[in-house]
């Protein structure tokens, strides 16, 4: 996915939705999920979600 709107240092767009990084809640930010890294965060330890479309 590319955003050709998307400027250097700007993460945050006007209409865009807004997101946030949140602790993983399946590993609890570890990254790894019963020894094998987390599928929920892909072994990040965050997960991107939808905090509201402004
Ligand atoms: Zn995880």
């Amino acid at each position: 996915m590319s955003n050709e709107k998307q400027r250097p240092g700007d993460e945050t767009e006007p209409g865009t939705k807004q997101t946030g990084e949140n602790t993983c809640p399946r590993c609890a930010g570890t990254g790894s999920f019963e020894g094998k890294p987390c599928p929920e965060c892909k072994g990040t330890g965050s997960v991107t979600v939808i905090v509201g479309d402004a």
